[in-house]
């Protein structure tokens, strides 16, 4: 079991609503896992609807008083927060690793790219002023200005559980809304110890809530009136239909869903750079991440000699604990997900892949009941398998010979999904032609996962994103705020 300030004995995660911690009340639950040891480290109580509505009511109380908060006020307790997330970070990394599996140096990276969000939030007084023109039309000036909207939603997945609330939180309650956290029911406790750290941080109660819990939970919170908008984060299938049952619920949403994600190498690349960077890209976290790139398209002139860099590479990775410093391919999160990984595995050898590295077979000493899979490579991948369209989400890489940039590019067309891509190369026409032909949200030059800072958007294309504003930056401004134009003329008495 794990302790934490507001973990009762018995273990269950808690809510935050109003400043105080409370049990959710709903039916269903589930345990929370050690992903490398198969501990249980504690359990999700989900919430009811009952509970739901208790969270948005005094969330719509605490917004009437903060929205009216000058905003040099507001952005006080998030530089308490940096502070204090920055005075946790080797303990909220170590919960991290416990409850995902990933690396503690990953899971380092993830609370530092979650705090830059919070750096980016307290510039707000800047950022979310509006315009104004002076003599608009004969004797008027006029001004827009941009207002908070009430109470805003967030529901997040697995996969980065500290990062990904953070790409919302800051902002949210920087414009002067107010905020509930549905965090992952499968890694719940880091997103309860930054709620323990928010308590301490100076923000009003019932600005910021935290409201476990599972699907129904989410369904209530889509239903409920008293909430303006959704942020969603995880799987397409979801996403979809969160899209559309919050805009039909008439709430502004933002839906991110899975990937494909590739790398083209061309002739001219750096091939042990470029062979380095996808290792790191395809293996990192598991393979558990939507930037991660795991199909690559070579120039057929390179493609034996990358296969053969790519795959010493990969077979230096260390599989074990995230806590051991030694290891650079953690645990799964669950078994059943890795054997829907060993499913894709499978399915790769049936389909006629050239299975180049099989990570099946591995094991850790001491960790004999944890969710772990060595990398695993598969050559002569084609468009038309399995395993190059849907989102296997786990250390499997596939490798594709083309003739030239402009064949993979039209690869890279072909997939339902636009999150993110790579090119590798020294030519600069080479680069211009991905960067103008390619219908994907996040792009790398010479760069293996292409992951934005927090001071520009975040979000995919096609199946990869649901909507038009994305996480991070000046588009949370946009999403968390409505404007109002005032047209003024002051005649001479
Ligand atoms: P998931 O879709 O299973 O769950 C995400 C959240 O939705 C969780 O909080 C869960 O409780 C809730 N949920 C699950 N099923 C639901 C349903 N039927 N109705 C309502 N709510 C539901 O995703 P996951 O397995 O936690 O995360 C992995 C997925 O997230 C991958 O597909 C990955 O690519 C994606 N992801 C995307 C991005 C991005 O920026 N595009 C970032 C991180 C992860």
């Amino acid at each position: 079991m794990v302790r934490l300030e507001s973990l009762p004995e018995t273990g269950t995660v808690q809510n935050y609503v109003g400043g105080e911690w409370h049990t959710p009340t709903g039916s269903d639950g589930q345990d929370v896992i050690d992903p490398a040891t198969s501990e249980r480290l504690a359990s999700v109580a989900f919430s009811s609807a009952d509970d739901v509505d208790g969270a948005v009511r005094t969330a719509t109380d605490a917004f009437e008083e903060w929205s009216e908060r000058p905003v040099e006020e507001r952005i006080q307790p998030l530089f308490e927060l940096k502070r204090l997330l920055e005075g946790h970070e080797d303990e909220l990394a170590e919960l991290l690793v416990r409850e995902h599996g990933k690396t503690r140096s990953e899971a380092k990276g993830e609370i530092r790219r979650g705090i830059e969000n919070v750096e980016v939030a307290c510039g707000i007084p800047s950022m979310m002023q509006g315009g104004t023109l002076l003599n608009a039309a004969p004797d008027i000036d006029e001004s827009a200005v941009r207002k908070p909207l009430g109470v805003f939603a967030a529901v997040t997945p697995f996969n980065f559980p500290a990062m990904i609330p953070l790409w919302f939180l800051p902002y949210a309650v920087a414009t002067g809304n107010s905020f509930i956290l549905k965090p992952s029911e499968q890694d719940p406790l880091v997103a309860q110890r930054i709620f323990e750290l928010i308590d301490r941080a100076g923000f009003p109660d019932g600005v910021l809530q935290l409201v476990n819990g599972g699907v129904d939970t989410v369904n209530a919170l889509l239903e409920h009136d008293g909430i303006e908008g959704i942020s969603f984060v995880g799987s397409t299938p979801v996403a979809r239909e969160i899209y559309a049952t919050a805009a039909a619920n008439g709430k502004r949403v933002q839906a991110q869903g899975g990937a494909k994600n590739h790398i083209v190498v061309t002739e001219t690349a750096d091939l042990d750079f470029a062979a380095e960077k996808t290792v790191g890209s395809a293996f990192a976290c598991a393979g558990e991440r939507c930037l991660a790139n795991d199909v690559v398209v070579v120039e057929e002139s390179v493609y034996d000699e990358f296969v053969e860099t790519v795959v010493s590479v990969a077979d230096s990775q260390v599989v074990g604990s995230g806590l051991d410093g030694e290891t650079d391919i953690g645990a799964l999160i669950t078994p059943e997900h890795e054997q829907r990984v060993r499913n894709y595995i499978e399915t790769g050898i049936e389909e006629g892949a050239d299975l180049l590295l099989d990570g099946r077979d591995v094991s850790v000493d001491g960790y004999e009941g944890g969710n772990f899979l060595g990398p695993t490579l598969f050559g002569d991948v084609t468009t038309d398998m399995v395993i190059t369209q849907e989102e296997v989400f786990g250390p499997v890489l596939g490798l594709m010979s083309v003739e030239d940039v402009d064949e993979a590019i039209g690869v890279l067309d072909r997939s339902d999904f636009g999150n993110a891509a790579s090119l590798f190369t020294g030519s600069g026409s080479d680069a211009r032609k991905f960067r103008h032909r390619t219908d994907i949200g996040n792009l790398g030059v010479n760069a293996g996962t292409a992951a934005p800072m927090a001071f520009f958007h975040f979000g995919g294309r096609k199946d990869s994103f649901f909507g038009d504003l994305h996480a991070q930056g000046e588009d949370m401004i946009h999403f968390y705020t409505d404007k109002t134009v005032y047209i003024e003329r002051w005649p001479d008495t």
